[in-house]
């Protein structure tokens, strides 16, 4: 294990909690599956809730996401 820096930062995956980092292909997952598994949580739940509750936590991920949507998003 190496020793630790105070540069390092480390982040978990929203899903799994698996540690990730900013220069990870599917960051701020850890993999596309738990990408996947969390986008289909959120469209499940914009089906199920119908009132606009929007936590100020939610709303940094989806600004921290906004810089990792340039290409190869298939929907
Ligand atoms: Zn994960």
């Amino acid at each position: 294990m190496p020793a630790q820096k105070k540069s390092a930062k480390l982040l978990h995956c929203p899903t799994c909690g698996m540690i990730v980092r900013p220069q990870d292909e599917d960051f701020p997952f850890c993999s596309d599956r738990c990408r996947k598994i969390d986008l289909g949580k959120w469209a499940v739940g914009a089906y199920k809730i119908s009132s606009p509750v929007i936590d100020p936590e939610v709303l940094e991920d989806l600004g921290g996401l906004g810089t990792n949507r340039g290409g190869g998003s298939h929907e």
